[in-house]
């Protein structure tokens, strides 16, 4: 594994072969250490994040619009590297959906042209297949999706692992009702009795709940003692506070706060709609829910295909 790294970390430089006329790196050992392995960290506190990210980030950024910089006149691109999901040397997909024009959606592209999971999906699956294997005994999961990729890697790969997944199929459904293979299920409320698995895990749902602290507390619930969440939303890493862009009001009719925006959805064309904008506070608002812990993991590799934004992470909450 170690060497298959280093191989691609040489490859990468290829990716980047001007870096050093950019002055982006100074000293090229360096480099080949930050390609070849990756960082992670955890964070409880936004203050500790902000000094790391303050002395990581800019070399990092400077990198990915290089990158983006290079193929700006592509539709698409590949970038070598390695999948830790499908553990082979892979190529990612990077195209320019989702993204601000200036640099791709790192976090939602870099598609492993094998396992098809993006960047944040692959770095979640590989948390996850870590805390299963040191786990005894089986396990059970439960994810708020089940036509995706990401599902089917977990059915198909997973030993010694019981998964339940389900999607959101609308509020005239009946939590639990099967339709067409498909289980619905509301975050807000589900069919799940008490103490029932060891692990939830939610890939950029949350955002798009209307209420995060019944969620939270829902997850909690179904969490037996010694279990955990773990979860994947966009946050807003300079901000404190959540911002609410949505709400249900009493007689169920759905207000806008702020100015309405969705993001892509597998079972829905016009996709779903965001309630929140994540700041710090989520960590608290996990805690509020009955957890005893929560913190941010942070990550970041080249050589992974763990890039965009300086940093990549996921949040973990332990009952
Ligand atoms: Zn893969």
């Amino acid at each position: 594994m170690y060497y298959s790294a280093k191989i691609y970390s040489a490859k990468l430089l290829n990716n980047i072969e001007s870096i050093e006329s950019l002055k982006l790196i100074s000293h090229m050992d360096n480099f080949s250490d930050f390609s070849s392995n990756i960082e992670l960290m955890t964070f409880r506190d936004m203050r500790d994040f902000q000094k790391y990210y303050s002395e990581a980030a800019d070399k990092r950024l400077s990198i990915e619009k290089h990158l983006a910089d290079k193929y700006r006149k592509n539709i698409s691109w590949l970038f070598q590297g390695y999948c830790h999901c499908c553990e082979r040397i892979t190529d990612f997909l990077i195209d320019w959906r989702y993204s601000d024009g200036v640099v791709p959606n790192y976090r939602e592209r870099l598609i492993c042209s094998h396992c098809r999971l993006n960047n944040r999906q692959r770095f979640m699956y590989v948390y996850l297949k870590n805390m299963v294997r040191d786990r005894k005994g089986a396990s059970r999961l439960f994810c708020y999706e089940q036509v995706t990729h990401f599902y089917r890697k977990l059915i198909a790969q997973l030993r010694n692992i019981d998964v339940k997944g389900s999607e959101y199929l609308g509020n005239d459904k009946t939590p639990g009702a099967i339709i067409n293979n498909i289980r619905h299920e509301d975050a807000l409320s589900m069919s799940f009795e008490n103490e029932l698995f060891d692990i939830i895990i939610s890939n950029d749902i949350y955002e798009h709940v209307p209420d995060i602290t019944k969620s939270l507390s829902e997850a909690y619930r179904c969490l037996k003692e010694g279990g955990f969440l773990i979860f994947s939303v966009p946050l807003f890493i300079n901000e404190k506070t959540t911002h609410q862009r949505a709400t249900i009001n009493n007689e169920g009719k759905l207000i806008h706060l702020l100015p309405d925006q969705y993001h892509g959805n597998p079972i829905s064309q016009k996709g779903s709609l965001v309630f929140y904008d994540f700041g710090w506070d989520i960590l608290d608002s996990c805690k509020d829910a009955g957890f005893n812990d929560s913190y941010m993991i942070a990550y970041y590799s080249m050589c992974y295909g763990y890039i965009g934004n300086g940093i990549q992470f996921i949040f973990r909450a332990d009952k």
